[in-house]
């Protein structure tokens, strides 16, 4: 099956409103001549309106995401921001259980389960991030990790419901440390990814969903990785803050 590759930017905790609006305008102009690759861009929250605003002008392909959502539509719940408010700031896309809302801020695997759910009902496609810590990797716990957290995730939801899902694999080791896992290691984890998503669901799911590689993800290496049999993109931390750099990564194939 054709899945097209999807070349994603999360931008953490980085760039104001106007400075993110800045480099959106910068890569959809960079982005007008690529083709059959899928690029989106995950802001802040603050900034997802003037990044939206700035593609709509630019009549840009790119796909604008939110980092996190909380699973309630609306309520007491200070300080944080839902799926129907990302949906209407004019997103498409928005991240669950990225590993540093795991680590920091206490996200759990019951928890992105009911991201996924809020996600779906807010008409957004959810990007389930897993992978596994250093020590996990060191005491072969990785497969079991992963099993767990895309189990749990996807836990009573049925593929008509999922069938947006991008899931990414970024091995917590490897994330800003400039330690690409290998290509082996890579290939291993995506290839039990996809048979998972076979075994949970049917092979026609699991052969349409996009599996991303996650850290430290560079121009530089950008090329193998996509080469790797069941990879199908990136999430890209780091290098994709300078759109200078995160455009030689969206054009690998060139
Ligand atoms: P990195 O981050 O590319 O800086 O390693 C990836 C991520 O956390 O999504």
């Amino acid at each position: 099956m054709n899945r097209i590759p999807l070349i994603a930017a999360n931008w953490k905790m980085h760039k104001t409103a106007s400075e993110a609006a800045e480099a959106a305008q910068k890569l959809a102009g960079m982005c007008r001549t690529i083709q059959d690759v899928e690029v989106m861009i995950a802001p802040s929250f603050l900034s997802i309106p003037a990044v939206s605003r700035v593609l709509t002008e630019e009549k840009s392909a790119i796909a604008l995401a939110a980092q996190n959502l909380y699973f309630e539509d609306q309520g007491a719940f200070t300080g944080e921001v839902s799926g129907p408010m990302i949906k209407d700031a004019g997103a498409r896309y928005v991240l669950i259980g990225h590993s540093e809302r795991r680590q920091f801020f206490g996200d759990t695997d019951s928890w992105t389960n009911q991201k996924i759910q809020a996600a779906i009902c807010s008409g957004l496609a959810p990007v389930l991030c897993v992978g596994e810590t250093e020590a996990q990797r060191n005491e072969d716990q990785t497969f079991f990790i992963l099993d767990k957290q895309i189990s749990d995730g996807v836990k009573g939801l049925g593929s008509d419901s999922l069938k947006d899902l991008v899931v990414a694999y970024e091995p917590i080791w490897a994330i800003g440390t400039d330690n690409t896992a290998n290509n082996q290691q890579i290939r291993e984890v995506h290839m039990f990814l996809r048979s998972l998503l076979e075994k949970t669901f049917s092979k026609e799911f699991s052969q349409r969903t996009r599996i991303l590689y996650g850290g430290s993800v560079k121009p530089g290496n950008i090329k193998d990785l996509m080469e790797i049999e069941d990879v199908d993109g990136a999430l890209v931390g780091g290098a994709s803050l300078d759109p200078e750099t995160f455009i030689q990564i969206i054009g690998f194939k060139e």
